[in-house]
């Protein structure tokens, strides 16, 4: 019998990417994710994956500070035996206009968001390097390539995210190593709850193909770059926006 793969989600407790770890468990991978806080929710998520008849195991880990990512790394190795996919996946967001926008607001999001990918790249890639094989699937914003008011330590990060991820395409290439982003646009999550209706029918407005989108719509597209369909495909940003970063005219 073939020996099963191992994704590694960062911020799988919920969200978008509990999404992904659900996803890549059905199509039979075993499952690493990291949350940071919300340990109710990670124990929730380890018991739904382990119903898709594959290993899970849920580690505590700031993907912000590079001894906690090399702590999680060890751990997914530790009990998996090897890391195949990374899915880059855990955010924050701390809004604010430039004027009113506090320091840390600004670090506190460049170093989760987008230091965050680096760590785990930094760690991972040195194993998937050995293996001679290994999917690397950061996700993004279509905010990294449109701005938005009042993000602008979000939008950064975001944009950030396709520097690493052309340079480590490129980089990581001759290994057999693929690396690429995706760009929601407007997911129904926890993150995008907190915003107001006045806002939310605005940015429906924006949206060509006139919906929010779902977990599920990155999900696919995650499982599907995460798959041997996607070998040829590497330092790529696909957009699943509805259309959104288009633009309305
Ligand atoms: P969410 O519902 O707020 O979930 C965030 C996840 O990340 C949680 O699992 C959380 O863990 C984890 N997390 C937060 N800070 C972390 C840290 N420092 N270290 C490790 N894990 C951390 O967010 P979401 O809406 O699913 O977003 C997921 C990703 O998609 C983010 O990168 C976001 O920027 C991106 N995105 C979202 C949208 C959208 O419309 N929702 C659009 C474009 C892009 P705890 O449970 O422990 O808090």
């Amino acid at each position: 019998m073939e020996k099963k793969k191992t994704a590694l989600i960062t911020g799988g407790s919920r969200g978008i990417g509990k999404e992904i770890a659900l996803h890549l468990a059905e199509k039979g991978m075993n499952i690493v994710f990291s949350y940071v806080s919300n340990e109710a929710a990670a124990k929730n998520t380890v018991e739904e994956i382990e119903k898709k008849g594959v290993k899970a195991l849920s580690v505590k880990a700031d993907v912000g500070s590079f001894k906690e990512v090399e702590h999680l790394i060890n751990k997914a190795l530790e009990k998996m035996g090897s890391i195949d996919v990374l899915v880059n996946n855990a955010g924050i967001i701390k809004d604010n206009l430039i004027l009113r926008m506090k320091e840390e607001e600004f670090d506190d999001v460049i170093r989760v968001n987008l230091k965050g990918v680096f760590n785990c790249i930094k760690h991972v890639s040195k194993i998937m390097m050995k293996q001679r094989s290994g999917k690397i699937i950061n996700i993004s914003s279509i905010i990294g390539l449109m701005g938005n008011i009042g993000q602008v330590n979000y939008a950064a990060a975001k944009a950030g995210i396709f520097g690493i991820t052309k340079s480590a395409a490129k980089e990581l290439a001759k290994r057999g190593i693929t690396v690429n982003a995706i760009a929601p646009g407007f997911i129904e999550t926890e993150m995008t709850n907190t915003l107001s209706d006045k806002y939310k029918e605005a940015i429906l407005k924006a949206i060509p193909l006139g919906k929010i989108g779902s977990s599920k719509d990155v999900a696919n597209v995650v499982g599907f770059l995460a798959s041997d369909a996607a070998n040829y495909i590497t330092g790529q940003i696909i957009c699943v926006d509805g259309g959104m970063a288009m633009g309305s005219i």
